[in-house]
């Protein structure tokens, strides 16, 4: 069952009752008051009626010491006549309650009779054929003798608007339930909306539309969910990119090594497979072993990287404070047998967090990428590799910068992923796999730092980062 038909339901079941309850109440309070007024009304008419008598019984001849019986008759049956619209219901007893005297449609039975005595009045309401009566019983003291005068009086008036009361109280309910039923259905739909937005929204995104966010209608409970939810959905949408971007990377990555095999392989084999299969001369079997040679050191090479990447990847870096001065002197001694390019080092000491040989290898790739853009290029500083080592705001920055063939800028994203080069041509015969700059990039987010790359192509590049700086200078 729908939310918004519970609450309607709910709220008619909780209005019915309270109706209910206080209709009943209500008309039950006016009978109530309405019935001891008449009971009242019956118990001083009795009084009267007594009295009447006890003053009529005045009147009998001396003779009679004690009332007889013909002249309670008599009295009893004037008593009866001067009743309002046609006379009155009574009923005569003596004292023995034997009864002497009773009006036509006095129908009420003797069960009054025992519970009053000369000292006491006693009522109570009876139902005769349709119509309800108050029936009372008071005591005559007439003429030496104690008599017993009972009345009826119909009370059908009561009972009859008690009904009407009822009747009347039911039909507004109904009316009043079937008014609230709509306006609830009206308000319960407005109420439940932004249930149904998120109903929605929840609907659109399992079916993979990740961009749908449910609108927000209000500041309640309700809008701060709905609030709440396309946050979540924000997140997710995010994560769901993340993981999409990291697929593709990977497949990229796939695509790229199983090519990247694929050349090699395809050399080896066809080279191998003519020294297997033909008698050939010695120059040209050198020839093909060298080919093997090369191809199978290039794949050997490419192994060791993805190797490295793969370590990097899963390193949780070691850092210790290193002296900068230290890592520029294994850069100096390490590119001084580099005889054709002029390598310059200059850097300000200090004291810097890294994992000092995986730092060494970022820029030995850099220097070694540097001087492999330098060999081709025209530009006239070509030849010359600045690294530099100074201190930035917020950290240490190391750059190595070449004037060789640059990179076009829409390459300049690229060549940090796996296997990518500019010129393949060019990087395979200076035995490259394009894995160098994703090796320096994997070993930087472990420094929680990142590749900076400026190039303009003819001109040449600086490739830099920033390392974290441990305070300290020397
Ligand atoms: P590789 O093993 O091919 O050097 P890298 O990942 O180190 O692989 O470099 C990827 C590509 O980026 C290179 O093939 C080259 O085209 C380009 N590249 C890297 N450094 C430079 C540079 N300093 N100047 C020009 N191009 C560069």
């Amino acid at each position: 069952m729908k939310f918004s038909i519970k609450l309607v339901l709910s709220t008619m079941i909780v209005l019915a009752l309270a109706l209910g309850f206080s209709g009943f109440y209500f008309v039950n309070y006016v009978f109530e008051t309405s019935l001891d007024r008449e009971v009242g009304q019956s118990l001083d008419e009795s009084s009267i009626l007594s009295f009447a008598f006890e003053t009529a019984a005045l009147n009998v001849p001396l003779k009679y010491s004690v009332l007889p019986d013909s002249v309670v008759e008599e009295i009893a049956s004037k008593l009866e006549m001067g009743g309002q619209g046609g006379g009155r219901l009574l009923r005569i007893a003596d004292e023995e309650k034997n009864v002497l005297y009773t009006s036509g449609g006095f129908t009420a039975d003797e069960g009054l009779l025992p519970q009053t005595d000369e000292h006491t009045k006693s009522y109570r309401v009876i139902r005769a054929q349709d119509s309800f009566y108050v029936h009372t019983c008071v005591s005559i003291n007439a003429l030496n003798r104690i008599l017993y005068l009972e009345t009826m009086k119909d009370v059908t008036g009561v009972f009859t608007e008690r009904a009407m009361g009822f009747s009347l109280y039911r039909k507004v309910t109904v009316v009043i339930l079937l008014t609230g039923t709509v306006i609830m259905l009206f308000i319960a739909s407005l109420l439940t909306k932004p249930i149904r937005l998120l109903t929605k929204a929840t609907r659109e995104m399992a079916a993979g539309d990740y961009t749908y966010r449910a609108r927000q209608i209000s500041r309640d409970e309700l809008g701060q969910l709905t609030g709440d939810f396309n946050r979540m959905a924000n997140a997710l949408e995010e994560n769901i990119c993340k993981l999409e971007e990291e697929i593709e990377a990977r497949e990229e990555f796939m695509g790229a090594f199983a090519h990247e095999l694929k050349t090699p392989l395809t050399a080896i084999i066809g080279y191998a497979d003519m020294l297997r299969s033909h008698k050939l001369d010695e120059e040209k079997s050198i020839m093909s072993a060298n080919y093997i040679y090369t191809e199978g050191k290039r794949l050997e090479a490419m192994s060791f990287r993805l190797l490295d990447i793969i370590v990097a990847k899963q390193d949780e870096a070691q850092m210790q404070e290193t002296q900068v001065g230290e890592l520029f002197a294994y850069l100096r001694e390490m590119f001084a047998e580099k005889k054709d390019m002029d390598i310059r080092f200059t850097h300000e000491d200090a004291v810097v967090r890294m994992e000092a040989n995986l730092i060494k290898t970022v820029l030995v790739n850099l220097i070694d990428n540097a001087c492999k853009a330098s060999e081709t290029s025209a530009v006239s500083e070509a030849g010359v590799v600045e690294v530099s080592g100074q201190t930035v705001d917020g950290g240490y920055r190391i750059a190595v910068r070449d004037y060789g063939i640059g990179i076009p800028e829409a390459e300049q994203s690229k060549i940090v992923k796996a296997f990518y080069m500019v010129d393949k041509s060019r990087a395979r015969s200076k035995n490259g796999a394009g894995l160098g700059l994703a090796l320096c990039a994997e070993i930087l987010k472990i420094h929680h730092s990142r590749l900076q790359i400026e190039s303009k192509e003819g001109e040449g590049s600086c490739f830099s980062f920033i390392l974290a700086h441990s305070g300290g200078m020397d």
